[in-house]
Protein backbone atom coordinates (compact mmCIF):
# COMPACT_ATOMS: atom_id res chain seq x y z
CA UNK A 1 0.00 0.00 0.00
CA UNK A 2 1.88 3.46 -0.69
CA UNK A 3 0.34 6.68 1.07
CA UNK A 4 -1.94 9.07 -0.61
CA UNK A 5 0.07 11.81 -1.55
CA UNK A 6 -0.55 15.05 -0.23
CA UNK A 7 -2.07 18.16 -2.41
CA UNK A 8 0.53 21.48 -3.24
CA UNK A 9 0.11 25.22 -3.67
CA UNK A 10 3.16 26.63 -4.86
CA UNK A 11 3.83 30.16 -5.31
CA UNK A 12 5.50 30.21 -8.73
CA UNK A 13 6.73 34.03 -8.37
CA UNK A 14 7.88 35.66 -11.78
CA UNK A 15 9.23 33.80 -14.79
CA UNK A 16 12.70 34.84 -14.06
CA UNK A 17 12.82 32.18 -11.49
CA UNK A 18 13.17 30.06 -14.52
CA UNK A 19 16.90 31.22 -14.74
CA UNK A 20 17.55 32.94 -11.57
CA UNK A 21 15.80 30.15 -9.35
CA UNK A 22 17.75 31.67 -5.55
CA UNK A 23 16.10 30.26 -2.82
CA UNK A 24 12.36 29.18 -4.31
CA UNK A 25 14.52 26.62 -6.42
CA UNK A 26 16.02 25.22 -4.17
CA UNK A 27 12.92 24.73 -2.03
CA UNK A 28 11.00 23.06 -5.25
CA UNK A 29 14.15 21.22 -6.13
CA UNK A 30 13.77 19.56 -2.50
CA UNK A 31 10.51 19.02 -3.05
CA UNK A 32 10.95 17.01 -5.84
CA UNK A 33 13.49 15.17 -4.28
CA UNK A 34 11.67 14.34 -0.54
CA UNK A 35 8.29 13.61 -2.03
CA UNK A 36 7.37 10.07 -3.01
CA UNK A 37 7.60 9.70 -6.68
CA UNK A 38 4.30 10.51 -8.40
CA UNK A 39 2.91 8.35 -11.54
CA UNK A 40 2.10 11.70 -12.58
CA UNK A 41 1.17 15.26 -11.61
CA UNK A 42 -1.96 17.59 -12.46
CA UNK A 43 -0.92 21.59 -12.58
CA UNK A 44 -3.26 23.40 -11.99
CA UNK A 45 -2.35 26.76 -12.91
CA UNK A 46 -3.17 30.55 -12.35
CA UNK A 47 -2.11 31.04 -16.16
CA UNK A 48 -4.73 28.90 -17.98
CA UNK A 49 -8.26 30.16 -17.30
CA UNK A 50 -11.12 28.89 -19.55
CA UNK A 51 -15.00 29.77 -18.66
CA UNK A 52 -15.38 25.51 -17.90
CA UNK A 53 -12.68 23.54 -16.49
CA UNK A 54 -10.22 22.16 -19.03
CA UNK A 55 -7.80 19.39 -18.89
CA UNK A 56 -4.89 19.24 -21.69
CA UNK A 57 -4.62 15.85 -23.41
CA UNK A 58 -1.30 16.31 -25.63
CA UNK A 59 1.17 13.31 -25.53
CA UNK A 60 3.83 15.87 -25.31
CA UNK A 61 3.56 19.03 -23.51
CA UNK A 62 5.28 21.94 -25.65
CA UNK A 63 6.63 24.60 -23.21
CA UNK A 64 4.16 28.05 -23.51
CA UNK A 65 6.03 31.22 -23.51
CA UNK A 66 3.49 32.97 -21.78
CA UNK A 67 5.54 36.25 -20.59
CA UNK A 68 6.50 39.19 -22.36
CA UNK A 69 9.62 41.55 -22.04
CA UNK A 70 11.93 39.11 -20.70
CA UNK A 71 15.44 38.03 -21.13
CA UNK A 72 15.81 36.12 -24.44
CA UNK A 73 17.34 33.42 -22.23
CA UNK A 74 14.08 32.78 -21.09
CA UNK A 75 12.37 32.05 -24.48
CA UNK A 76 15.25 29.29 -25.29
CA UNK A 77 13.89 27.32 -21.94
CA UNK A 78 12.29 24.38 -23.47
CA UNK A 79 10.62 21.78 -20.71
CA UNK A 80 9.16 19.10 -23.04
CA UNK A 81 7.44 16.94 -19.98
CA UNK A 82 5.41 14.17 -21.25
CA UNK A 83 1.89 14.26 -21.72
CA UNK A 84 -0.64 12.61 -19.43
CA UNK A 85 -3.54 11.90 -21.64
CA UNK A 86 -4.51 8.85 -19.48
CA UNK A 87 -4.94 11.28 -16.59
CA UNK A 88 -6.36 13.94 -18.65
CA UNK A 89 -9.39 10.95 -19.04
CA UNK A 90 -9.85 10.03 -15.30
CA UNK A 91 -10.00 13.89 -14.93
CA UNK A 92 -13.11 13.80 -16.98
CA UNK A 93 -14.67 10.81 -15.51
CA UNK A 94 -14.02 12.25 -11.99
CA UNK A 95 -15.18 15.95 -12.96
CA UNK A 96 -18.40 14.42 -15.55
CA UNK A 97 -19.35 12.27 -11.87
CA UNK A 98 -19.60 15.15 -9.84
CA UNK A 99 -21.79 16.72 -12.68
CA UNK A 100 -18.79 19.30 -13.08
CA UNK A 101 -18.54 20.31 -17.19
CA UNK A 102 -15.08 19.51 -18.41
CA UNK A 103 -13.45 19.89 -21.80
CA UNK A 104 -10.74 18.52 -23.12
CA UNK A 105 -7.87 20.60 -25.24
CA UNK A 106 -6.45 17.81 -26.96
CA UNK A 107 -2.92 20.05 -28.07
CA UNK A 108 -2.07 22.57 -25.34
CA UNK A 109 1.43 22.31 -23.41
CA UNK A 110 2.87 23.87 -20.02
CA UNK A 111 2.28 27.76 -19.33
CA UNK A 112 5.00 28.87 -17.10
CA UNK A 113 2.95 28.19 -14.06
CA UNK A 114 3.38 24.61 -14.53
CA UNK A 115 6.69 24.09 -15.92
CA UNK A 116 8.65 26.78 -13.71
CA UNK A 117 8.43 24.80 -10.52
CA UNK A 118 8.15 21.09 -12.53
CA UNK A 119 11.70 22.08 -13.85
CA UNK A 120 12.90 22.25 -10.34
CA UNK A 121 11.16 19.68 -9.17
CA UNK A 122 11.72 17.10 -11.87
CA UNK A 123 14.77 18.35 -13.77
CA UNK A 124 15.16 15.38 -16.13
CA UNK A 125 11.68 16.43 -17.49
CA UNK A 126 10.12 12.79 -17.28
CA UNK A 127 7.80 13.28 -15.27
CA UNK A 128 4.02 12.97 -16.95
CA UNK A 129 1.87 15.77 -16.20
CA UNK A 130 -1.65 17.40 -17.36
CA UNK A 131 -2.79 20.50 -16.75
CA UNK A 132 -6.01 21.60 -15.01
CA UNK A 133 -7.15 25.19 -15.53
CA UNK A 134 -9.27 27.67 -13.61
CA UNK A 135 -12.11 29.80 -14.03
CA UNK A 136 -11.67 33.29 -12.51
CA UNK A 137 -15.67 34.17 -12.86
CA UNK A 138 -15.94 31.54 -10.03
CA UNK A 139 -15.40 31.77 -6.56
CA UNK A 140 -13.09 30.05 -3.48
CA UNK A 141 -16.26 27.16 -3.50
CA UNK A 142 -16.25 26.36 -7.01
CA UNK A 143 -12.38 25.81 -6.68
CA UNK A 144 -12.85 23.19 -3.49
CA UNK A 145 -15.77 21.50 -5.54
CA UNK A 146 -13.16 21.07 -8.48
CA UNK A 147 -10.49 19.42 -6.07
CA UNK A 148 -13.31 17.52 -4.10
CA UNK A 149 -14.38 16.04 -7.33
CA UNK A 150 -10.71 14.70 -7.71
CA UNK A 151 -9.72 13.58 -4.68
CA UNK A 152 -9.61 9.70 -5.76
CA UNK A 153 -6.24 11.12 -7.73
CA UNK A 154 -4.31 10.97 -4.39
CA UNK A 155 -4.77 7.15 -3.62
CA UNK A 156 -4.03 6.72 -7.57
CA UNK A 157 -0.25 7.83 -7.09
CA UNK A 158 -1.47 11.25 -8.74
CA UNK A 159 0.67 14.84 -7.39
CA UNK A 160 -1.71 17.82 -7.52
CA UNK A 161 0.07 20.60 -7.60
CA UNK A 162 -1.82 23.79 -7.60
CA UNK A 163 0.53 26.98 -8.86
CA UNK A 164 -0.82 30.57 -8.24
CA UNK A 165 0.47 33.23 -5.77
CA UNK A 166 -0.41 33.98 -2.36
CA UNK A 167 0.15 37.46 -2.69
CA UNK A 168 0.36 38.77 -5.99
CA UNK A 169 -0.14 42.14 -7.58
CA UNK A 170 1.96 42.88 -10.56
CA UNK A 171 1.01 46.67 -10.45
CA UNK A 172 2.61 46.55 -6.99
CA UNK A 173 5.91 44.81 -7.05
CA UNK A 174 8.85 46.82 -6.56
CA UNK A 175 10.85 45.30 -9.76
CA UNK A 176 14.43 46.30 -8.19
CA UNK A 177 13.00 44.68 -5.10
CA UNK A 178 12.54 46.31 -1.78
CA UNK A 179 10.54 46.04 2.29
CA UNK A 180 7.43 43.77 2.23
CA UNK A 181 4.55 46.68 2.06
CA UNK A 182 2.39 46.24 5.39
CA UNK A 183 -0.80 45.41 2.86
CA UNK A 184 1.01 42.12 1.88
CA UNK A 185 2.51 40.89 5.06
CA UNK A 186 -0.90 41.38 6.79
CA UNK A 187 -2.59 38.93 3.93
CA UNK A 188 0.09 36.25 3.53
CA UNK A 189 -0.01 36.44 7.70
CA UNK A 190 -4.02 35.74 7.35
CA UNK A 191 -3.26 33.41 4.80
CA UNK A 192 -1.41 31.11 7.49
CA UNK A 193 -2.86 31.89 10.08
CA UNK A 194 -6.40 31.00 8.66
CA UNK A 195 -4.76 27.50 7.69
CA UNK A 196 -3.56 26.98 10.41
CA UNK A 197 -6.19 27.11 12.84
CA UNK A 198 -8.58 25.30 10.23
CA UNK A 199 -10.83 28.37 9.64
CA UNK A 200 -12.36 26.78 6.52
CA UNK A 201 -15.34 29.37 5.82
CA UNK A 202 -13.24 32.16 6.64
CA UNK A 203 -10.67 30.93 4.05
CA UNK A 204 -13.39 30.27 1.45
CA UNK A 205 -14.89 34.03 2.28
CA UNK A 206 -11.17 35.22 1.93
CA UNK A 207 -12.60 38.36 -0.25
CA UNK A 208 -14.48 39.43 2.51
CA UNK A 209 -12.79 38.09 5.64
CA UNK A 210 -9.07 38.91 4.43
CA UNK A 211 -7.41 41.94 5.39
CA UNK A 212 -6.40 43.99 1.86
CA UNK A 213 -7.87 40.91 -0.16
CA UNK A 214 -8.58 43.46 -2.49
CA UNK A 215 -5.05 44.76 -2.74
CA UNK A 216 -3.51 41.39 -2.42
CA UNK A 217 -5.20 40.11 -5.46
CA UNK A 218 -6.38 42.10 -7.76
CA UNK A 219 -7.88 39.60 -10.09
CA UNK A 220 -8.58 36.35 -8.43
CA UNK A 221 -6.93 33.80 -11.16
CA UNK A 222 -3.39 33.55 -9.22
CA UNK A 223 -5.05 32.61 -5.98
CA UNK A 224 -8.01 30.40 -6.68
CA UNK A 225 -5.61 27.49 -7.57
CA UNK A 226 -5.03 27.25 -3.39
CA UNK A 227 -9.09 26.28 -3.21
CA UNK A 228 -8.68 23.45 -5.59
CA UNK A 229 -5.37 21.98 -4.21
CA UNK A 230 -7.28 22.13 -0.78
CA UNK A 231 -10.40 20.91 -1.98
CA UNK A 232 -8.31 17.62 -3.66
CA UNK A 233 -7.14 17.14 -0.21
CA UNK A 234 -9.88 15.73 1.55
CA UNK A 235 -12.73 16.78 3.85
CA UNK A 236 -11.19 19.90 6.39
CA UNK A 237 -7.62 18.96 5.61
CA UNK A 238 -4.76 19.87 7.58
CA UNK A 239 -2.51 22.22 6.10
CA UNK A 240 1.12 23.13 6.40
CA UNK A 241 3.01 25.93 4.87
CA UNK A 242 6.09 24.35 3.03
CA UNK A 243 7.62 27.66 2.03
CA UNK A 244 7.19 31.69 2.49
CA UNK A 245 9.14 34.98 2.01
CA UNK A 246 8.84 37.71 -0.61
CA UNK A 247 10.21 39.03 -4.06
CA UNK A 248 10.15 42.26 -5.59
CA UNK A 249 8.94 43.65 -2.76
CA UNK A 250 5.44 42.28 -2.00
CA UNK A 251 4.80 39.18 -4.01
CA UNK A 252 4.79 36.19 -1.90
CA UNK A 253 6.36 32.64 -2.43
CA UNK A 254 4.52 31.11 0.33
CA UNK A 255 3.69 27.19 -0.54
CA UNK A 256 1.31 25.28 1.18
CA UNK A 257 0.77 21.48 1.67
CA UNK A 258 -2.58 20.24 2.16
CA UNK A 259 -3.61 15.97 3.72
CA UNK A 260 -6.30 15.39 5.17
ZN1 LIG B 1 1.88 33.84 -12.49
Amino acid sequence: MTQPFPTLFVSHGSPMLAVEPGATGEFWKTLGRDLPRPHSVLAVSAHWTTREPTVNAAPKNATIHDFYGFPEALYRIHYEAPGAPALADRVVSLLEAAEIPVRVDPARGLDHGAWVPLQNMYPDADMPVAQLSVQPQRDARWHQQLGAALRPLRDEGVLVLATGGAVHNLREMARAGGPTPAWAKNFDDWLAATLAAGKESEFLDWETAAPEAKRAQPTPEHFLPIFVAYGAAGEHPKAKRINQGFTLGSMSMAAYEFAA
